[in-house]
């Protein structure tokens, strides 16, 4: 843990910074002015820290990818050109999580403290978080926060590869769901998933598994050139197992390179597939287990595996040992 001196301040978009416009709350501009003005007299804040607007600025609900690699991108940049030595994200918080989790992924081996928030409400707004948020994480860097992806949020600092939006409307939106933790962590980082290393964009599906799923369904969902398919499965990993022609659409879809993974759909719950024969099933259908991830972590880690090029074989070994705390506690 060192104190961060140098903080580079990511600001894209997000309540945080929103104002009122007629259609409702909309991302602004001129956050650093607003920033400045607030942080005037806080003697306690000492860090230097620059600034950066990420255009578009964004309602979160708009991320995509392209975004997620924009943030690395500026990240990188600003740590190893702008020689600052921790970063702040402003983020809108209904996609918080997911950005965390990519970038948890997108990040490793980078070697400075990365903080996400955002708040409720915005900056401004009689009783905001935004404030509290913000200054706390401030705070949080100046006194020296762990290297990897954090999110600072309510006065707590949770792992970026874990967190979870759990409130629509509260100021504790986000927790670390009580999921089991087990696995095997990777040995040493392969080159391919470093940081500095060049990402595409990949065609990922998520799809919970519900009563009534039927194979067309799914068959209409891999024809459209998905790359890895992400199934929520029941409780501990299983599914509709005695559906011969939806474990055949499976089946055929890994035959053709698909990665297939799931995770459970309990809160609480991980995948064991071998606990039921609905779960053995799932897996001799091509399905790797993902454990206790959460959809967050996993999206972000197919993304960042996929991404990075890997083959269908290579992405399902690394996507069931723990790269950054996902799988892993400790
Ligand atoms: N819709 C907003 C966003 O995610 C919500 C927020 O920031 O709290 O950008």
């Amino acid at each position: 843990m060192r104190p961060v001196k140098n903080l580079f301040v990511l600001y894209t978009g997000g309540t945080i910074g929103m104002l009122q416009t007629v259609e409702g709350l909309a991302p602004a501009g001129g956050f650093e002015a607003r920033m400045r003005e607030q942080l005037q007299g806080q003697d306690e804040i000492t860090l230097d820290w620059g600034f950066a607007e990420l255009q578009p600025l964004l309602d979160s609900a708009n991320m995509t990818q392209a975004n997620w690699l924009a943030m690395r991108d500026a990240i990188v940049e600003a740590v190893e050109q702008g020689g600052h030595d921790g970063v702040l994200v402003l983020h809108g918080t209904d996609t918080l999580a997911y950005s965390a989790a990519a970038l948890s992924f997108l990040l490793l081996g980078l070697d400075v403290p990365v903080l996400l928030t955002g708040s409720m409400q915005p900056m401004g707004a009689p009783g905001s978080d935004a404030w509290d948020n913000l200054g706390g994480a401030l705070k949080a860097l100046q006194n020296g926060a762990p290297q990897g992806v954090w999110l600072y949020f309510n006065g707590e600092l949770l792992h970026g590869a874990r967190v979870t939006k759990l409130c629509s409307d509260a100021f504790d939106a986000f927790t670390v769901l009580p999921r089991k933790r087990v696995g095997e962590r990777t040995g040493s980082l392969p080159e391919t998933l470093d940081y500095r290393q060049p990402r595409q964009l990949v065609n990922l599906a998520v799809l919970p598994l519900f009563p009534g799923l039927r194979a067309e369904h799914l068959r209409a969902l891999l024809g459209g050139g998905v790359q890895a398919l992400l199934l929520e499965c029941y409780g501990s990993g299983t599914g509709p197992s005695d559906n011969e022609e939806l474990l055949s659409v499976l089946r055929e879809a890994h035959a053709r390179g698909v990665v297939l993974a799931a995770i459970s759909q309990c809160p609480q719950g991980h995948v064991a597939f071998d606990v039921y024969a609905a779960g053995s099933r799932l897996r001799d259908a091509g399905l790797v287990s993902g454990g206790g991830m959460t959809r967050e972590a996993a999206l972000g880690k197919l993304f960042s595996l996929l991404g990075s090029g890997l083959s269908q074989a290579e992405a399902e070994r690394l996507f069931a040992l723990d790269l950054c705390g996902e799988r892993v506690d400790g």
